[in-house]
């Protein structure tokens, strides 16, 4: 975003606007961080803003500032239309397209409301009026930070706003160790810290709190971890039955993937989780260096995401789409071999 889009989007903010901030489906730590955050920021400056998400979150969020005021698209459909034919302006985070949000697709595509995005997914679409989108953030947190910042408001981020933008920041930088964690991602860290994030609370509450089931179930996934050496690659799959075994709630998969990326020279990871309900394998990819995950999940798996971390899905039977990966991987041997 140029100087000349802040002072717009300034002016725009300058008086009382009705607004909605929408994150993606399935929204993770950093979704619901940075809709948060900018949720506080805007009530502050007495905007009428409403927080609506596509579908529910973990419950490993469910404590941060907030949360109990956000709207779920497809249990309180109703209640979530109007206010999104009403907006005046719409912000939309950590996502690049609108079939990001499921369900709620066409309504943001017919909306007249003015769109704010804000994100750092790899090939946006071109919907935004203001567009502040970056590839290099370590998260949306880290930019929604910036947009403050860049406003000329950096003084009205308080322990709230703060703790927020902490939780996303921590949870797509897996902790701050990913390569899109900078020494100005640490300076901001450092930043919310002085402003009343409380960095080691946060993370029990994000990353302490688990259930025993949840552990069983992480013993399953890596038990069921195969590696392919000479492709560099190891993959977890999680049938339906083994989800139900031990009571999956939403949220208890998150992080699985990555200790297949764990292992001593492992540059591709991935993860296939049996999904009944929604008809799918939910797939989710991470690798090391220069392997572009996203462009690998682009082609092969209706999906994309960052260089190093990417999403998406398959709509045949759990084995069939493992055996599909695998037909694909020496297609990649080279690019895998040289990281
Ligand atoms: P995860 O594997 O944790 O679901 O997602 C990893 C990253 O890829 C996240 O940044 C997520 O937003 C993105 N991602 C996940 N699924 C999809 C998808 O279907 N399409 C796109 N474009 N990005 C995705
Ligand atoms: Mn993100």
């Amino acid at each position: 975003m140029n100087k000349e889009d802040i002072l717009k989007v300034k002016a725009l903010l300058a008086t009382k606007k009705k607004i909605v901030i929408v994150p993606h489906k399935n929204p993770d730590g950093d979704a619901i961080g940075s809709t948060l955050g900018l949720y506080h920021y805007l009530l502050k400056s007495n905007h009428q803003v409403k927080v609506i998400v596509p579908n529910d979150f973990p419950s490993f969020l469910k404590w941060i500032p907030g949360n109990d005021q956000i709207l779920k698209y497809d249990s309180q459909t109703n209640q979530c239309n109007p206010l999104i034919e009403e907006a005046e302006v719409i912000f939309t985070l950590d996502f690049n397209a609108f079939h990001r949000t499921g369900d709620m697709e066409p309504l943001l595509a017919n909306s007249k409301a003015l769109k704010i995005m804000v994100d750092h997914h790899q090939a946006p679409d071109d919907y935004a009026t203001f567009m502040y989108s970056d590839v290099n953030m370590s998260s949306t947190c880290e930019m929604v930070y910036n947009l403050i910042n860049m406003l000329g408001d950096e003084n009205t981020i308080d322990s709230q706003i703060a703790t927020c933008l902490y939780v996303g920041i921590m949870t797509d930088t897996g902790s701050f160790r990913f390569p899109s964690t900078t020494s100005t991602t640490h300076s901001i860290v450092a930043r919310l810290i002085e402003k009343g994030a409380n960095n080691s609370q946060i993370h029990n509450n994000v990353y302490d709190t688990n259930s025993y089931e949840r552990l069983q179930l992480l013993g399953c996934a890596l038990t069921n971890l195969k590696v392919i050496p000479e492709l560099k690659t190891a993959y977890i799959t999680l049938s339906q039955e083994e989800l139900n075994t031990f009571n999956y709630k939403k949220g208890d998969t998150e992080g699985v993937v990555n200790y297949g990326l764990s292992l001593n020279g492992i540059v591709l990871a991935a993860i296939f989780i049996e999904d009944k309900k929604e008809g799918i394998i939910k797939i989710s990819l991470r690798s090391k260096g220069s392997f572009s995950v996203n462009e690998m999940s682009r082609k092969h798996f209706s999906g994309g995401g960052h260089t190093n971390a990417a999403g998406g899905k398959s709509y045949t039977s759990l084995k069939a789409t493992v055996d599909n990966f695998i037909s694909i991987l020496p297609s990649y041997n080279k690019a895998l071999n040289n990281e």
